[in-house]
């Protein structure tokens, strides 16, 4: 299958050279694919999956091997390269408790890719590719092995050889897990409203998004925003300020009903509990939230699991394409209607 290179050797480079050369519709966003730091079998994993090559169960019949199309995991609807690793309710499940998010609402693969490559920056892009392969790897294993898929074992194992790569948190607030209500997916309000709020912090350039959806008691969508907040120094400071970007927006709406906050934060969460006594300007943040909201009694707030905070994350993610400020009100933008018919779906 392989072509190897003058030496007759299989290397990493003639297997991409060769499927390169087989198969010219390459996307045309391969370029920069190059450029992540990957491991060399997970670009090749990415190579064959974006040259449709990858051994689902729709290709293996191109090549005419007798077996059946459907996708051997969920036994639901045609196995291709899209439905394996995005929108199987296997693979899917692992997207939504990623911080990556669920972005299955495409064509095929390379699609998948290209908004992938559009919407985050680059450090999910390559968490995005890892967990992919571990998804790949996973439905291996539960076809050809038999084996039995721990919950959140692919995720652990993409988190681990990104590990480098990953943000070192900031430890203000002890994090015990156990004391976290496991809410995973999104929940309505039992009554009024429910805004749910997210920010999105580019490491890199240190430019911060703030993405704000509120929803009442059926899942409806009632408004929606994003704005770009600027410069900022760390994601605590970012996680706050759109807390407190969030808080004003809201106010100046004057909802006339109880509104749950929702936030993924839980530091931020616990700091808006408690009274802090230091003069940093996390606690400066966090006193400018209270005296938004020290009026308004129908008003709490609540954390979530990113999973649960999907809508929220997206709306924060667009806002590196949009200028300023973004409102929506009834109607949602289409980018978010996946998701939040997926809210909707759970419950
Ligand atoms: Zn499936």
């Amino acid at each position: 299958m392989w072509k190897f290179d003058s030496k007759g050797i299989y290397t990493v480079k003639s297997g991409y050279k060769y499927q390169y050369n087989q198969l010219p519709r390459a996307p045309t966003l391969t370029k920069d694919l190059w450029k992540l730091e990957l491991p060399p079998k997970v670009l090749n994993f990415l190579w064959r999956a974006l040259f449709n090559i990858l051994p689902v169960c729709m290709n293996l019949i191109h090549r005419h091997v007798a077996m059946s199309r459907l996708c051997p995991v969920c036994n639901d609807e045609l196995e291709t390269i899209l439905h394996c690793l995005i929108t199987c309710p296997f693979a899917r499940d692992y997207w939504v408790t990623s911080n990556v998010g669920w972005w299955g609402a495409v064509d095929n693969f390379p699609a998948w890719l290209s908004m992938i490559q559009t919407w985050c920056d680059r450090q999910q892009v390559q968490k995005a590719i890892m967990i992919a392969w571990e998804i790949w790897n996973a439905r291996n294993g539960i076809v050809w092995k038999q084996k039995h898929v721990v919950p959140y074992t692919v995720l652990q194992k993409a988190q681990h050889f990104l590990q480098e790569w990953q943000l070192a948190r900031v430890s203000m607030v002890s994090y015990d897990p156990n004391t976290v209500p496991a809410v995973i997916k999104w929940q309505p309000p039992d009554a009024g409203l429910k805004c749910n709020i997210d920010a999105c912090f580019d490491a890199v350039t240190g430019l911060m998004g703030v993405g704000l959806v509120i929803r009442d008691s059926n899942g409806q969508f009632v408004e929606g925003m994003c704005k770009s907040l600027g410069y900022v120094q760390n994601s605590l400071n970012a996680e706050t300020m759109r807390v407190r970007e969030a808080l004003s927006w809201v106010k100046g709406r004057l909802f006339n009903t109880p509104l749950v906050m929702e936030m993924d934060c839980l530091m931020v969460k616990q700091a808006l509990d408690r009274i802090l006594h230091d003069n940093s300007y996390f606690a400066t943040l966090i006193h400018d939230c209270k005296f938004l909201v020290r009026d308004v009694a129908s008003l709490s707030f609540s954390f979530v699991k990113k999973s649960a905070n999907q809508v929220a994350h997206m709306l924060a993610r667009a806002t590196g394409f949009t200028s300023g400020l973004a409102e929506w009100s009834v109607n949602p933008p289409t980018f978010i209607h996946d998701v939040l018919l997926f809210d909707l779906n759970n419950n």
